[in-house]
């Protein structure tokens, strides 16, 4: 996957992108992440990438024309029209569920947002998609892009050692992920729950996913309301709920 990030503080975006797993997975090639300096393509004498609403009110908004250009410029440099996704809290909010969709694209665009936003003249011609972080406002697209990019990027082949580290992660498959130990065995005289250290691997599958049943309901009950759960897994819920009340 090949991902153009398009931002005024593209080195803000590089420290983190350039880091860690996203960074080596860049090094190795599993993924390709390109940040835009908004900037340069604005063409009038002063750079200027921002002006004053018409209407009136409060702050300044993001031009069309630069981000136009800068997107036409990824445009021609990949010879694709890469999904363009513009992060902005009016965007449905991000889930699991849109991630593993997006993550089947091989271009994805990414625009920051800064101000009051952008001429939505911008967003009718060029966006596929907004997408928010949550129902909250941030100063910039900045930090929702990288939520965004790391998060779309893990679940890329090749970024991640195994499929697994996030097929058995929260939300993946509508449950949280059960409780997890390392060494040493027992510290500050609490101990690992035994079954874990059996090496026995179907109990070991049988207490992760029960307790990952637990985890959310003890913790996010909202999620199972929305699950299809088998009888099994309702019964043995109920019969938590019953010990634990
Ligand atoms: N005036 C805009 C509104 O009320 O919808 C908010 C603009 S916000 C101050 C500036 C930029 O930050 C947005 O253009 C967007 O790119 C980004 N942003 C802020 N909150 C966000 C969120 N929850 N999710 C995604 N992007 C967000």
């Amino acid at each position: 996957m090949r991902i153009d990030l398009i931002t005024l503080f593209p080195q803000m975006c590089d420290a983190v992108l350039n880091e860690s797993i996203i960074g080596r997975a860049q090094k190795k090639g599993a993924l390709e992440i390109v940040t835009h300096q908004l900037r340069d393509f604005a063409f009038d004498k002063h750079k200027r990438v921002d002006d004053t609403p018409y209407g009136g009110g409060p702050g300044m908004l993001m031009k069309a024309e630069p981000i136009a250009l800068c997107y036409e410029d990824i445009c021609k440099e990949t010879g694709v029209k890469p999904y363009f996704v513009y992060m902005s809290p009016q965007g449905k909010t991000l889930t699991q569920k849109r991630l593993v969709e997006l993550s089947e694209k091989e271009n994805i665009c990414v625009l920051c947002g800064h101000y009051e936003g952008v001429d939505q003249r911008l967003i009718d011609e060029f966006i596929d998609e907004e997408i928010s972080i949550g129902d909250y406002v941030l100063t910039g697209g900045e930090l929702p892009a990288l939520v965004f990019i790391d998060s779309l990027s893990r679940m890329t082949s090749g970024v991640l050692s195994e499929d697994l580290c996030f097929t058995e992660e929260s939300h993946f498959n509508g449950l949280l992920e059960y409780p997890q130990y390392t060494k040493p065995q027992e510290w500050r005289g609490k101990t690992v729950p035994p079954v874990l250290m059996s090496g026995h691997h179907a109990n070991v599958d049988k207490w992760r996913y029960e307790h990952s049943l637990i985890n959310t309901l003890e913790k996010r009950p909202d999620m199972l309301e929305n699950k299809e759960l088998s009888r099994p897994d309702r019964d043995f819920l109920l019969n938590y709920k019953n010990k634990t009340e």
